[in-house]
């Protein structure tokens, strides 16, 4: 079991000054909040965390993340919370550690291999911080030693996840050896029996390949010497799991797998690689095509390298690395060995904050040729546009950033979407308008009843989910107006005593033809909108059909006109248009003898405003039309008014008196009191015009303690 001076002695000896006093005290939070808890393998939980944080250390990493090295799992397991963790050991430990407990909180349930690359995108998207994906990976790689503690279905599970997840993670990053390791732990409970088989194999084969291996070595050695050259010569036997994916790639057996150890030549700078590579291929021949040069393109995960297969002294191929001492540091710890070997031995302070990898692998992208290799990069690093959400089944979902719970509910189902009636996130109800964040676990609650709304426009992000809603206001408005274009032509038929039912069944598509509409239902629907009168549509049908009974059926028109009162139109003329539907507008309440504006709405008939309606300038232009009031004695209109009065007793007595000494109603009243101790009353009151509001207002106003009198202009 690593010890808390194991970790401070690995710490200084590449930080020999290093203040290790926070790392202490993680120490000794951790042992507190985890006291009591135990792993499996049946030692005390801490020693997991001083693990993690041991890699951490053996990494060279800085004190902020072995700090949260010793911490991850406080958040997760026990009561202790970020905010005290924030407090105890500052923000910057306390981001790391969040961002990796966000991490474990993800559950992957389902087709993770389908998924593999959106899930890395994903831990990657939530790991701001790069600090926090080596946390991460230390993490896993300690809990990948101890697997043999956990049962069988989750053994499997989790080294699954390492597989598609977590190695390949490693490997963007760059840290060959957490990337090996945590292959071949993952294989090793994948394939117990292949693990078992090839291990012993390739063991028995190196061993015989002990004196091949030193030989090889020594003709290097050997002949960089003599061209002047000093350099280290490895002979590694590859991983277990990289022979194992070759084998099964090519379909071969081990012994056609010849480059079973890599050989690798670390030089002093760039110009004695080349010089060492020129070297090795006057010694063997080179297998034609296998040379490949990393020095000049590095890879995306900033590893630099030259890589040659040669024909070796009996006859075998042997794959061959030659790099720089610098190079084989960042091949083999990382990125972030290339920031503390760049930097000096400590990251200063706004280095450590930022860690701007993302944006300087995007400057590294420019500068590689391979397209392919550059797509790659570019798709992984695009994605602070994207945001990742998972399905309560684990399923994960990609979605523009900014996207909102009525985004995800259309990518279900059209019908998910439309029926949206709220969302929960990760257990927690939240509003629609709600952004996505990477990680969340969503859940639409739909209803039959919920339908669409314009508003959901402004919050839809994907273009699938606005071209639902979309077609959806469409159909329904076209469904509203042919009820009503119905219901007109319907009251207009009967007017002139005519049976609409037969006019539909015998003549209107001729009529809707005639008026240039493709379809009956079209006309109808244009009359719904106001584009055209019902009476327009009679009077066609009359000239079509029914030529003898004009006139008479004219003068019914007009008798039928003169008699009614109107009670459509409340009060309303507008320039050559009869019958058609009008309302009054709730948000300004005209009454006659205001300036006043018709709108023509989608399905509604007209809407009258007036014309200081805040609303009024936000209405499409072209659907305004002119309109005047006709007098009617007997209609009473709405209005709402403001009073702002002293707060006293019986101001709502008093100026509920004054409004029906005016001889206006009270359809409503309200009232609210202010901390600055005036009273504010709202009253719905009826008068018959505009002179009559006057009237009503300069009433008001008469009244003691009362301070201000607006009609109000927008409910
Ligand atoms: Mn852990």
């Amino acid at each position: 079991m690593i010890r808390i001076n194991d970790i401070l002695d690995q710490i200084h000896t590449y930080m020999p000054d290093a203040d290790t006093s926070l790392v202490e005290k993680a120490y000794v939070y951790s042992a507190k909040v985890h006291a009591g808890q135990m792993r499996l393998s049946g030692e005390p939980y801490l020693s997991h965390p001083l693990a993690v944080a041991y890699i951490l250390a053996q990494q060279k990493l800085d004190l902020s993340s072995i700090t949260a090295g010793l911490l991850h799992d406080a958040v997760e397991d026990t009561l202790s919370t970020i905010e005290e963790i924030e407090e105890m050991f500052g923000p910057d430990v306390a981001r790391i550690v969040d961002g990796v407990t966000k991490i474990s909180q993800i559950r992957f349930q389902s087709k993770i291999e389908k998924q593999a690359e959106n899930i890395r995108k994903m831990i990657l998207a939530m790991s701001k911080d790069i600090r926090v994906l080596l946390v991460k990976l230390a993490d896993r790689l300690h809990n990948m030693r101890t697997l043999q503690y956990q049962k069988e279905r989750k053994r499997v599970k989790i080294a699954r996840e390492t597989l598609d997840i977590y190695a390949p993670l490693a490997s963007r990053l760059g840290i060959d050896w957490i990337k090996r390791e945590l292959e071949d732990l993952a294989f090793r409970y994948l394939y117990p029996e292949e693990y078992e088989e090839l291990k012993q194999e390739v063991e028995a084969r190196l061993g015989e390949r002990k004196a091949y291996v030193e030989e090889v070595k020594e003709i290097i050695s050997k002949k960089m010497a003599e061209y002047g050259l000093s350099c280290r010569v490895l002979g590694r036997p590859k991983h277990l799991y990289s022979i194992f994916r070759k084998m099964r790639r090519r379909n071969v057996s081990l012994d056609e797998i010849y480059d079973l150890i890599a050989f690798r030549i670390i030089l002093k700078t760039v110009t004695e690689c080349y010089e060492a590579l020129g070297i090795v291929h006057s010694l063997w021949k080179p297998v034609p095509g296998r040379f490949k040069d990393y020095i000049s393109l590095p890879k995306a995960n900033m590893y630099q390298s030259l890589h040659t297969t040669v024909i070796g002294p009996y006859g075998e191929r042997m794959e061959i690395q030659i790099r720089t001492e610098e190079m084989d540091k960042v091949a083999t710890e990382g990125i972030a060995a290339h920031w503390l070997y760049k930097e000096g031995k400590v990251l200063k302070k706004d280095q450590q904050r930022q860690f701007e990898w993302l944006k300087r692998l995007m400057e590294w992208q420019k500068e590689l040729e391979d397209p392919r290799e550059f797509l790659e990069s570019v798709r992984m690093d695009l994605f602070p546009d994207e945001v990742y959400v998972l399905t309560p089944n684990g399923e994960i979902k990609e979605f523009p950033m900014g996207a909102t719970p009525i985004d995800f509910a259309y990518s279900i189902h059209t019908e998910v979407g439309h029926h949206c009636a709220g969302a929960k996130v990760n257990g927690k109800m939240v509003p629609l308008k709600y952004q996505l964040q990477n990680g969340d676990v969503v859940e639409i609650i739909t209803s039959k009843h919920h339908k669409p709304s314009r508003d959901w426009l402004k919050i839809a992000r994907t273009s699938r989910a606005r071209a639902r809603i979309r077609q959806w206001i469409k159909t329904e408005e076209r469904e509203k107006s042919l009820a009503l274009g119905k219901d007109l032509c319907n009251r207009e038929f009967k007017k002139h005593r005519l049976d609409f039912a037969e006019f539909l069944k015998e003549d209107a598509e001729e009529v809707a033809k005639s008026l240039s509409f493709k379809t009956v239902d079209d006309m109808l629907i244009a009359a719904g909108y106001g584009k055209i009168s019902p009476s327009q549509i009679v009077g066609k049908y009359v000239k079509l059909k029914h030529v003898e009974d004009v006139e008479e059926l004219l003068e019914q028109d007009s008798a039928g006109a003169s008699k009614q009162k109107k009670p459509q139109s409340e009060g309303i003329q507008i320039q050559g248009h009869d019958d058609i539907m009008i309302h009054l507008a709730k948000c300004c309440t005209p009454v006659p003898g205001d300036e006043v504006i018709g709108y023509i709405t989608r399905g509604r008939g007209v809407t009258i405003h007036r014309e200081d309606c805040p609303n009024v300038s936000s209405l499409e232009p072209d659907r305004k039309i002119e309109v005047t009031w006709t007098t009617d004695d007997d209609v009473n209109y709405p209005v709402m008014l403001n009073v702002v009065t002293a707060d006293e007793k019986g101001m709502l007595a008093a100026v509920s008196n004054a409004i029906s000494a005016a001889e206006a109603n009270i359809l409503e009243a309200k009232v609210y009191t202010t901390p600055d101790h005036s009273a504010h009353f709202t009253f719905l009151a009826e008068v018959r015009d505009s002179g009559h509001l006057k009237k009503v207002i300069s009433g008001i106003k008469k009244v003691n303690g009362v301070m201000r009198v607006d009609r109000q202009a927008s409910v």
